[in-house]
This record gives structure tokens, sequence and C-alpha cells, in this order.
């Protein structure tokens, strides 16, 4: 086995149980993350990132199941294992987008970071400075007031340092952060990369975004459409010299680029995801996309 591969997984299907049959959000979606390695989940809202994110968290809700994928950390199945909760916040984080909606409304942030810190094994007595240095780390000049706050008492970009500073209370080897980035400018989205590597350079870490400059900082690039992998690689490659339509549609829409959209040019939904819209559509797109490969890159589309 590969002792550096962290997370290997394989969504198979990812299938919602509606009032009338089902749907499929993610299907055929895999990946492959190394420690240190950090990798970008991109795509447009609903193109199946957090689905994604959820289902390797086994946090999916209720009406959603996952049908014959595979979950692998660290070499265990965490599909057939029962700690996975025992992990969770331990050695697998999760850094949500909404650090308000996830920290617990009736709880100190000191008794959170507290809580952190008992999976740790850590002695009562070194608590305290753990979680100081822990705020610190995240960017709060005055740790010790914070620690006396409520969630309530807290701006979002506060709450948002705070769910670091629980991150910073683990030893993760898989960060799972979910749009960490929304509402910081260029110098705030690096400074935040440059935490993660910083506090866990051995760490793999996976970030949700539909930011491409978020996914520009990241060692990979994973693009996602309609629940559909269309192209992985490294990110210099797959955001700078794409060969896959959908990714150049995503790359062409940015402010930068003339915000080029793509709007629906067909009726008719084809097999691959981004049919409707796609201006190199042809006859050969009426069949599943065809897997290309290239050195680290692959990408899956029925055009030559
Ligand atoms: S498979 Fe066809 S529709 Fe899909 S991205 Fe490629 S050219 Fe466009």
């Amino acid at each position: 086995m590969d002792c550096q591969l962290i997370l290997d997984y394989d969504s198979g299907k990812i299938l919602a149980r509606l009032e009338k049959g089902s749907r499929c959000l993610v299907d055929g979606v895999r990946l492959r993350l190394r420690a240190g390695e950090c990798l970008a989940l991109i795509g447009e809202t609903g193109s199946g990132k957090t689905m994604t994110a959820l289902s390797i968290l086994r946090l999916l809700p209720r009406n959603v199941r996952m049908e014959g994928g595979s979950l692998l950390f660290r070499g265990q199945d965490l599909l057939r294992e029962k700690w996975l909760r025992r992990l969770l916040g331990v050695e697998i984080v999760y850094i949500p987008q909404n650090g308000l909606e996830f920290l617990n409304p009736s709880r100190s942030i000191k008794r959170q970071l507290y809580d952190g810190i008992a999976k740790l094994a850590i002695h009562r007595s070194a608590r305290k400075g753990k979680a100081l240095e822990a705020l610190k780390t995240a960017g709060f000049d005055e740790p010790e007031e914070i620690l006396e706050k409520f969630p309530f008492q807290l701006s979002g970009g506060m709450a948002q340092r705070v769910t670091i500073a629980l991150a910073l209370c683990s030893r993760a080897r898989l960060l799972i952060a979910d749009e960490p980035t929304n509402g910081l400018d260029q110098a705030g989205r690096e400074a935040f990369l440059q935490l993660l590597h910083r506090v866990f350079p051995e760490a793999a870490k996976l970030i949700i975004t539909h930011d491409i400059a978020v996914a520009a900082l990241c060692d990979r690039t994973q693009v996602l459409c309609g629940g559909k992998p269309m192209e992985s690689g490294p990110s210099e490659q797959v955001l700078g010299s794409s060969r896959q339509p959908y990714t150049r549609a995503l790359i062409a829409a940015l402010v930068e680029n003339g915000m080029v959209p793509s709007p629906p040019l067909r009726e008719q939904q084809g097999p691959c995801p981004f049919y409707r819209r796609c201006p190199r559509a042809g006859e050969r797109c009426l069949s599943a996309p065809e897997r290309h490969a290239e050195g680290m890159r692959e990408w899956w589309c029925s055009s030559p």
C-alpha cells in the first residue's frame, strides 16, 4: 500500500430520494490525495462539490445515499468501519463555509476548543495554553477575550477564524474546507491557504471552491459539472491550458476574462452534463464523453 496515500475515494452514484423516484447528484467522481497535497474541487453551484465532501465525511442528508462507491482513509475502509465518528475532528477535520452556523450556539468558544483538545489526550493543565495558541495562530490578537465569548457575540469572519482554531486543536491528516475563503480578498485567500500549509504541512487538503483564484493556489484541481468529473490535473495545466470545453467556459466567465456566459443552446439533454450549453457539442456528444489522459492530467469530452 502507498503509505502516503491519505484519501482514496470513489463516489459511485450519490442519489437523492425524491417524492417520485430519485435523482443522481454525483456520479463517478474519483479523488486520490497524498500527504501534504492540496486539491481544489471546483464547479458551479449544483455541480456536486458539497455533496462529494459530505459523502467523505459521511454526513449526507437523510434522503441522500451513496451507492456502489468506496472510501479509504489511510487504507481503512470508512464505509464499513464504525469509527469514522472517532476520527472526525481528530484526524479528519472539516472547515465549514459558515462558521456561525457550524459552532454550537449554547457553548462558549472555550468549551468548544476544550472539547477538541480533550480528544488529543492533552493534560487538563495544558488545555488553556493550547486553546490560546490556536486562537493566536488563527489570527486573534486578544485570544483571552475570545475564549469567554459565545458564537452570537462573534462576526462571521471571527467565527470562521474560530473554526480554523478548532482545526488547529487536532492531529489533522485530512482537512476538508468548504468555500473557506468566501468574502476574502485575494491577499486574504492567499494568507488563508498559506496558513493551512504552514500549520498542516503533512495533511492532505481538499478545498471546495467556486473561486478559480483559490484553485490556482492549490497543487491540483478537479472540475465537476452536473455531478460528473470533467477534468483533473495540476492546477496550472487545468486552469492555464485546458482542453475541456466546460473548464474553458468556467474560466471565460471570470470577471477579468469578460464574464462570457454560457447560455443554453439546446433543448435536449445529453449524456455530458454540459451538452445543452456547450458551443462545441456535436453528434459525437450523444454518447458518453470519452476519457483522455496526458501526463498527470485527464479530461472527459467526446470532441477530439
Ligand atoms: S462531450 Fe461534447 S458537450 Fe460535453 S464538453 Fe465535450 S464537446 Fe461539449
